[in-house]
């Protein structure tokens, strides 16, 4: 089988890789998602065709590029992995579809990003597999069209709404990714650290877990992190006090808050129950609003630590509370 990366790891990433899970079988959680693509790999199988084009959609780190991995395994087709910034001309596009072969797997993350001059090619593509060149320009311009191999196109991204309806129309299926439940994330720790031959007890797993915004990616960084407080004091297995011990070095929150979470909550807390809109937030943390949107609040969100309401985010009475601090007599909202 051939798998072609085009884009390229760095040396954390290369570790990462190694750590993916290959089959269903060692890949944790997002049960509906795992249990309607089995059936969609397996009909198409049957019927010898191409899978649909497929979108997956959440925030990042949860596992859409592995899933993306475990369908072209299933499917027992080959794999391209882009993303959409990479692909900046048309041109770009359309030599990568072409060297495609029947059944091939085309993985674009970041697929938002696609500039409209490329989207244009790409529709065409996924619902015909055909190629519409223009070449010259004005009155002298003409189309060619080149027929191309049934593919599959999986494409992710952390903001569904930042597709443009014609593309989003174009996938068969779609599925967005939640976050894991500590539970979920332990297990994927403990099958981690199997791998990186450094075991770990249920209980320092569940430890990390919790700390983790939900999300294996950073999961697996704590842990890597943890086993080498672990090495250095010679520990054979990873326990309890000494992830919480590194955890607290790492100034690692207990709730799973992360410096920027923190500093958002924060500023909410500070605007005493007044909502705050996005670009405000935005200049105040200096941050870009679709970082915010996408990497920062969907956590908070999905946790109740802060509201959007129609006049802007508010913290919630919970997050005063994580935070220690006593609400707003009145909340204006
Ligand atoms: P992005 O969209 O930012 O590229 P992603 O959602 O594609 O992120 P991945 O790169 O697929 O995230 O996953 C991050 C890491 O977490 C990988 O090392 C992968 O092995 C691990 N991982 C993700 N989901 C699971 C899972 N369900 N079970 C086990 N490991 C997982």
């Amino acid at each position: 089988e051939r798998i072609v990366e085009i884009e390229k790891f760095s040396a954390e990433e290369t570790v990462e890789t190694s750590l993916r899970p290959e089959g269903w079988g060692d890949y944790i959680g997002q049960e509906q998602i795992k249990k309607n693509l089995g059936v969609f790999i397996e009909a198409s199988k049957k019927r010898g065709e191409a899978l649909d084009h497929t979108l997956f959609f959440g925030p990042p780190g949860l596992g859409k590029t592995t899933l993306a991995l475990i369908i072209a395994n299933e499917m027992g087709s080959s794999i391209k992995v882009t993303a959409a910034p990479m692909i900046e001309k048309s041109g770009d596009l359309a030599a990568i579809l072409t060297n495609l072969e029947e059944g091939d797997i085309l993985f674009i993350d970041e697929i938002h990003r696609l500039s409209p001059a490329v989207e244009e090619i790409l529709y065409p593509s996924m619902e015909d597999f055909r190629l519409d060149i223009i070449i010259g320009s004005g009155p002298a311009a003409q189309t060619v069209k080149i027929d191309l191999p049934r593919f599959t196109l999986i494409g992710a991204t952390t903001r569904a709404g930042m597709l443009s309806n014609p593309l989003r129309d174009r996938f068969g299926m779609n599925f967005r990714m939640n976050f894991y439940h500590p539970e979920e994330l332990s297990r994927i720790i403990m099958q981690a650290a199997e791998k990186l031959g450094k075991p770990i007890k249920h209980d320092a797993a569940l430890e990390i877990a919790r700390r983790s915004r939900g999300t294996p990616r950073i999961a697996l960084r704590l842990l890597r992190r943890v086993r080498d407080f672990a090495d250095v004091a010679d520990e054979a297995t990873i326990t309890h006090e000494r992830t919480v011990y590194a955890l607290n070095e790492l100034g690692i929150n207990a709730h799973g808050f992360d410096e920027m979470d923190l500093r958002l909550l924060e500023l909410l807390v500070q605007a005493k129950g007044r909502a705050m809109g996005l670009s405000t937030i935005a200049a105040a943390l200096s941050e870009d609003e679709g970082t915010i949107e996408d990497v920062l609040e969907p956590y908070l969100l999905a946790n109740g630590y802060l509201e959007r309401t129609a006049r802007g985010r508010v913290a919630t009475p919970k997050c005063y509370d994580v935070l220690r601090l006593t609400p707003p007599a009145e909340q204006s909202g």
